[in-house]
């Protein structure tokens, strides 16, 4: 479905305050089209769109026209849409303008539950708004993606875990996705300047292990994990001063993933993996196997010898 969405970055529109990570034009180096030009641009394309996606702001707290104004192009040319927004962004009377356009998914950004990191990043919500925000979303049955970060100030591993526990409390055995996105410096913001006051960035190789137990965690508890880190654009790569930029961030992130996975299901072996699956181990240097070694306490190649691949493929 991915490559059928036509993604619009509304680059900070609506947003009450301005985050210490956030620099949405340096992500996608794009200022907000009109309505008028997405709906050109849908129009005029060989694609057949099967979503429009409004991120990169807070949606709901678009004047009412501008929203209006936007979901009216999902309406006309029937293709349903999805947006990101701020949980104080979200209130009944939000949803119920919502409900008179074709939405599939509203994805909240939970950058953490814990109240210590979210009023050191000024995202201007404690953790149990965000949990109102999604409980009412859920309650007003819309599909909800939570965007999480890792590598905050003032966040832990053990915190971000203890967000997911709460995730998955509220959620119950409701669906429930998540995006998983490390922490950037980027060069136009404050977190920049909290850089030279202490704030220390993830380095990769933590950023892999906090992401894969992150990850982990989630699966087991039943949420679906929809992407890991930012997609790499040539104006990110340009703005980052700082944390864990790898273009491959979200396939090392899933192979220590795998590696625990694995471990949990037996600590010696035999290991079984589908065909497609075995360079989340095997690839970037064998970091995913490194760390599968490391969980199980066996060598490198001892680990290596006990893997079997299957023919099978999973999607
Ligand atoms: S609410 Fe989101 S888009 Fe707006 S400033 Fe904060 S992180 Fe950026």
């Amino acid at each position: 479905m991915s490559g059928k969405r036509f993604a619009v970055f509304l680059s900070m529109k609506g947003c009450k305050g301005r985050c210490v990570y956030c620099d949405q034009k340096a992500i996608t180096g794009e200022n907000p089209p009109s309505p008028e030009e997405i709906k050109n641009a849908i129009e005029s394309s060989d694609i057949d769109f099967e979503e429009i996606c409004f991120f990169g702001g807070s949606f709901t707290c678009l004047p009412t026209k501008n929203q209006r104004d936007y979901l009216q192009i999902s309406k006309d040319l029937s293709i349903p849409a999805r947006m990101s927004t701020h949980p104080m962004c979200i209130d009944q009377r939000a949803l119920d303008l919502l409900s008179e356009f074709p939405i599939t998914m509203i994805e909240l950004g939970i950058s953490s539950l814990d109240d210590e990191t979210l009023a050191l990043c000024r995202r201007g919500y404690t953790g149990d708004d965000g949990l109102r925000a999604i409980e009412l979303i859920m309650r007003n049955n819309y599909d909800v993606c939570a965007q999480l970060m890792i590598g905050l100030p003032g966040q832990t591993m053990e915190s971000s875990l203890m967000d997911i526990k709460r995730l998955a409390e509220l959620k119950g055995p409701r669906d429930m996705t998540l995006r998983i996105y490390p922490c950037l410096v980027l060069e136009n913001t404050e977190l920049y300047r909290m850089m030279g006051d202490g704030y220390e960035p993830l380095k990769i190789e933590d950023t892999v292990t906090w992401g894969g137990e992150l990850l982990f965690n989630a699966e087991k508890m039943g949420f679906k994990v929809q992407r890991i880190g930012l997609s790499e654009t040539p104006s990110l790569a340009k703005a980052v001063a700082g944390g864990p930029h790898h273009p491959a961030l979200g396939e090392m992130i899933r192979g220590y993933g795998m590696a625990k996975k694995l471990s949990c299901i037996s600590k010696e072996g035999p290991w079984f993996l589908p065909a497609n699956r075995i360079s989340l181990l095997t690839g970037h240097g064998g970091m995913g196997l490194k760390e599968m070694a490391k969980i199980v306490g066996l060598t490198i190649e001892e680990t290596k010898k006990r893997i079997f691949v299957r023919t099978s493929v999973v999607d």
